[in-house]
């Protein structure tokens, strides 16, 4: 186990580079099996699912094409159930199946606006991949097709997930020392 510092938190290795990788592959073999026919997009939803949407793709194994959104809504621990508009989403997605490329699933309200927001451009079909989903916050009924690991509520950085923007580079998921 090692422990980083960013700024003023103490983090400690939570889940390693081969587990998160062993679940991402895992989560491509989903989209292969189910969604081979249809050409999907994929919406990377920036900053934070960078690194999982890179290693997703690399195990994609149909044809499909990709497309990098923001929609920001957080600052430093807590989620503040602030959301922003939609942008980068310059083509039409009518008529296509789409997924959704998120780092985190927490409140579940910024996943919950994004779908409002894509649902009124009348997709064919959307639906949401998620490195991590905190099943103990979620506040909103979702369908969440496809989550490569459930975690507990603590504050996590690292594999893309940053601290006041630090730390998205670490190739560990870490978890904050209280
Ligand atoms: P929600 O709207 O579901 O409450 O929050 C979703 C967003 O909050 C994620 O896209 C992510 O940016 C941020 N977030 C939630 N939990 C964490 C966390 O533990 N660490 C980091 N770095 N970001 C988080």
């Amino acid at each position: 186990m090692s422990v980083i510092q960013i700024k003023d938190k103490r983090f400690k290795t939570f889940i390693p580079e081969e587990k998160i990788l062993q679940e991402v592959a895992r989560v491509a073999g989903e989209i292969n099996r189910d969604l081979k026919d249809c050409n999907p997009l994929f919406l990377s939803v920036l900053n934070g699912s960078f690194m999982f949407t890179a290693d997703l793709m690399k195990h994609l194994e149909i044809p499909c094409e990709i497309s990098f959104v923001k929609l920001a809504s957080y600052e430093g621990t807590s989620s503040s159930g602030k959301v922003k508009e939609l942008v980068g989403l310059n083509e039409s997605i009518e008529g296509r199946t789409v997924v959704i490329v998120e780092d985190i699933v927490d409140t579940g309200l910024t996943m919950q606006r994004l779908l409002e927001t894509l649902r009124a451009r009348n997709p064919k079909d959307i639906r949401i991949a998620t490195l991590l989903v905190k099943p103990d916050k979620l506040k909103v009924d979702l369908d969440i097709h496809y989550v490569a690991m459930n975690i507990p509520n603590d504050f996590i950085v690292g594999y893309g997930l940053d601290y006041d923007g630090l730390g998205r580079n670490y190739r560990d998921i870490y978890t904050v020392i209280e």
